[in-house]
C-alpha cells in the first residue's frame, strides 16, 4: 500500500510530467475506478478539453486541478499512473487513459482495481467524501505541535490505532507509526493522554521527520519513472523499527519484538519504548499463567 511518501513522490512526478497538458479525450476501460460521477462517459465528457494547472495531495488523496474541474484520485493498494506515448502498447490493468492533445496519455494502471476517481467542481471537494473529514495534514505549516497537541487532546485511545486514523491525522499507514513512535521513545500501545508533554512534542517531531526524510528518499526515483518505465515502486528506507523483528535497536542493541496492536503487526524496541502501566501488568499476568503459577509463587520466587 503506498503511503503517504510514496504518494507524494507520485505527486511531484506527475507535477513535472502532465502540468500545462490539455485532455483531448478519455478512455474508461472499467467504470468501477470512477466512483463520481457514476457515470464513466459523463466523467469522460467533464474531462475533455481540461488543462491540467497543478497535481496537488490531501493525505493519501491525489488532486489534479484542471480549469473548472477537480479530479481527487487514490491509488489504493496497487494504482500506478505512467506517463506514455499513444503508441506504446495498452499494459494488461490499464482502466483509465487520459489522451493528451499533444498525443502522450496518462495511463492508470491497478491490478487490485481499488482505487477511485472522483470529480468535483473546485473547491467542492472539501464538502464531501472523501476529503471532507481528513485530520491534520502531516507535511504541511499548519502541523504545529500546538495542533497536534489539540488532536490527541484527552483521548485515552491507544497512541497507534490513533495515529491510523485518517480523521485524526492522515497518511500516516503502518510502517511510518511504527517508525515515528520508535523514534520518539513511545509504546504504540501508550493511552495519548498518558504520554507526557515532552514525548508528545517529540512524537510531533518524529513524525515530520520520518514522512520527510522518506519523502526525500523517494524524490531520487522521479527520473528513472520519466524515462518511460510507467510506475512508480517503493522506495528503501532506512527503516529502523519497522520490519526489523528479532534485528538489534539502533539506539540500545535490544532485538526489536513484534507484536500486534489494534489488529496491525506493530515493531517496539522492548528497552526504548516501555510499555504503559496497563499493558506491563497484563503481562506479567499472563506468563504467571503460562507457568501454571500463580500470582502468589510468582511473588514468593521473587523474594526468594
Ligand atoms: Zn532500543
Amino acid at each position: 500500500m503506498p503511503e503517504l511518501p510514496e504518494v507524494e513522490t507520485v505527486r511531484r512526478t506527475l507535477q513535472q510530467l502532465i502540468v500545462g497538458k490539455t485532455i483531448d479525450h478519455v478512455t474508461v476501460k472499467l467504470p468501477r475506478i470512477v466512483q463520481k460521477p457514476d457515470d464513466p462517459h459523463l466523467f469522460a465528457a467533464w474531462l475533455e478539453g481540461r488543462t491540467v494547472r497543478s497535481v496537488e495531495r490531501r493525505g493519501k488523496f491525489l488532486r489534479l486541478v484542471m480549469d473548472g474541474i477537480v479530479l481527487v484520485s487514490h491509488l489504493r493498494m496497487e494504482g500506478r499512473y505512467g506517463l506514455y506515448r499513444q503508441d506504446e502498447p495498452i499494459e494488461n490493468h490499464t482502466h483509465v487513459i487520459f489522451h493528451f492533445t499533444d498525443g502522450t496519455e496518462l495511463r492508470y494502471k491497478d491490478v487490485r482495481q481499488f482505487g477511485t476517481m472522483h470529480l468535483f467542481l473546485p473547491g467542492e471537494e472539501w464538502q464531501s467524501p472523501p476529503l471532507n473529514k481528513l485530520g491534520l495534514e502531516p507535511l504541511d505549516d499548519s502541523f504545529t505541535i500546538e495542533a497536534f497537541r489539540t488532536a490527541l487532546g484527552k483521548r485515552t485511545t491507544k497512541i497507534k490505532p490513533l495515529l491510523l486514523n485518517q480523521e485524526v491525522i492522515v497518511g500516516l499507514g503502518n510502517i511510518y507509526v511504527d517508525e515515528a513512535l520508535h523514534m520518539a521513545g513511545i509504546h504504540p500501545e501508550t493511552p495519548a493522554n498518558e504520554i507526557a508533554k515532552n514525548k508528545r512534542d517529540l512524537l510531533h517531531g518524529s513524525i515530520v521527520e520520518t514522512l520527510s526524510s522518506a519523502v526525500n528518499a523517494g524524490g531520487s526515483s522521479i527520473k528513472s519513472y520519466v524515462n518511460g518505465q510507467g510506475e512508480m515502486g517503493f522506495f528503501q528506507h532506512s527503516l529502523k523499527a519497522y520490519g526489523r523483528t528479532g534485528e538489534p535497536c539502533h539506539s540500545c542493541g535490544s532485538p526489536i519484538e513484534k507484536s500486534v496492536v489494534g489488529g496491525r503487526g506493530t515493531h517496539v524496541c522492548p528497552k526504548c519504548q516501555k510499555p504503559p502501566r496497563a499493558v506491563k501488568a497484563q503481562r506479567s499476568l499472563s506468563k504467571t499463567n503460562k507457568r501454571g503459577n500463580t500470582v502468589k509463587n510468582r511473588l514468593d520466587g521473587k523474594n526468594r
